[in-house]
C-alpha cells in the first residue's frame, strides 16, 4: 500500500473543510492506498467526525511537545493527541527546524514522546538548496536519522519523510531519480540502524507533489508515498493522488 499523507499546514477554514469532504465524498474512487491528513490541531476532532463519516482517512497533528505536561504555553502534549483519538503525527518538518528553531536533539525527544504515547511518527528530513549544491547531501541526512532516532527501538509506528528543502512549497519538485537516490540512501541508512526490518520502514517523498507528477515518482522502488502541503488542500488534487497510490500498489 502506497501512503498520501496531507500536511495541510495553517491552511484551510471550516468552510474549506466542508468542501474538501464533501468533494472527496462525491468523487467516490475506490481508495487502495494509506489516506492521511494533518490539519491545524484545532480542527482535528471536526476532520475525525467528517472523515469517520467517509470511512478510511486517519487524522493526525503537524506536531508535538517533547514534554509530558506543565507551563508550555501554546504547546500541545503527544498523550492530549492520543487522547482525542489522533493516529499520527509529523515530527521535524523543515518548517519547524527553520522557523521554529527545532534541533536534531529535540526532534528526537518528541518522536521518543510521540512513540511512547502510541502515536505514529512521520520523521522528516532533507537537505537546503545550499547544502545540495555543496554536495552535503548524503551527509546532512545522515546526520538527522543518526542524531534524530539516537536511542529509539525500530518500530512499526515509524514512517520517515524525505523532503528536500529546495522543492517543498516552491513548485520545483525533485525529479524521480534525484528522489530515488535519496530514498534508497535513507533506506540503507535505517538497515544499517536497525537490520533488515529497519530496511521495511516506509519513506514518503515531500516537496511540491502533485497529481500530475505523483505517479512518476511512485514508480521508484524506494518511494513508498507522499507527504504534500498545497496539492492536499482541494478534494480533486487529493483524490487525483490517492488515485495514482491506489493504482501503484
Ligand atoms: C510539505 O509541507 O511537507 C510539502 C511537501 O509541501 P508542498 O507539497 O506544498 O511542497
Amino acid at each position: 500500500m502506497k501512503f498520501v499523507v496531507g500536511n495541510w499546514k495553517m491552511n484551510q477554514n471550516l468552510e474549506d473543510i466542508k468542501k474538501f469532504f464533501m468533494g472527496i465524498d462525491k468523487l467516490k474512487f475506490d481508495l487502495k492506498c494509506e489516506a492521511w491528513i494533518a490539519p491545524q490541531a484545532v480542527h482535528i476532532p471536526i476532520l475525525k467526525d467528517l472523515a469517520f463519516t467517509l470511512g478510511k482517512v486517519k487524522i493526525g497533528a503537524q506536531n508535538c511537545s517533547e514534554h509530558d505536561n506543565g507551563a508550555f504555553t501554546g504547546e500541545v502534549s503527544a498523550s492530549t493527541l492520543a487522547d482525542m483519538g489522533v493516529e499520527f503525527v509529523i515530527i521535524g518538518h523543515s518548517e519547524r527546524r527553520t522557523i521554529y528553531k527545532e534541533t536534531d536533539a529535540t526532534i528526537n525527544l518528541k518522536i521518543k514522546k510521540a512513540l511512547e504515547k502510541g502515536l505514529t511518527v512521520i520523521f522528516c528530513i532533507g537537505e537546503t538548496l545550499t547544502e545540495r549544491e555543496a554536495g552535503k547531501t548524503f551527509d546532512v541526512l545522515k546526520t538527522q536519522i543518526t542524531e534524530g532516532l539516537k536511542g529509539i527501538a525500530i518500530s512499526d509506528s515509524l514512517l520517515v519523510a524525505y523532503e528536500p528543502v529546495w522543492a517543498i512549497g516552491t513548485g520545483k519538485t525533485a525529479t524521480p531519480e534525484q528522489a530515488e537516490e535519496a530514498h534508497a540512501f535513507v533506506r540503507a541508512e535505517l538497515k544499517k540502524l536497525w537490520g533488515p526490518d529497519g530496511a521495511q520502514i516506509p519513506i514518503l517523498y515531500g516537496g511540491s507533489v502533485k497529481p500530475s507528477n505523483f505517479a512518476e515518482l511512485l514508480m521508484k522502488p524506494n518511494i513508498d508515498g507522499g507527504l504534500v502541503g498545497g496539492a492536499s488542500l482541494k478534494a480533486e488534487d487529493f483524490s487525483g493522488l490517492c488515485i495514482a497510490a491506489s493504482q501503484n500498489l
